[in-house]
């Protein structure tokens, strides 16, 4: 006789990794680059970064989210300044050097 609404099973498709990011459960891809491919209307090239404007990893929405060609120039843009990081950035120069460049993004 239950019967839940169909957003939750919506949500059940990803998940929360360690770092912060949300994840597809079935493909792995990151939420964000997805949100970001579909508002692009192309596939992100492998060294393009997704960047959270807001610092926050988990809010995915289409405004928050800003595409850099490469990892130097966001860091360069937007992660110069002191207090303006994301809540997870410890191991971006680990994931950097760690080839899978295409499916790794250190600070959102
Ligand atoms: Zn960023």
């Amino acid at each position: 006789m239950k019967r839940k609404s169909n957003s939750s099973s919506r949500s059940a498709k990803t998940f929360v990794n360690k770092n912060g990011y949300r994840q597809f459960k079935d493909s792995g891809k990151y939420v964000h680059r997805h949100v970001e491919e579909k508002k692009l209307g192309r596939s992100l090239k492998p060294g393009e970064v997704v960047h959270h404007k807001d610092g926050n990893p988990l809010n995915n929405s289409p405004n928050n989210l800003k595409v850099y060609r490469n990892q130097s120039e966001h860091m360069r843009k937007e992660h110069k300044k002191k207090g303006k990081r994301h809540i997870t950035n410890n191991n971006c120069s680990a994931t950097l050097s760690g080839g899978s460049a295409s499916a790794k993004h250190c600070s959102g």
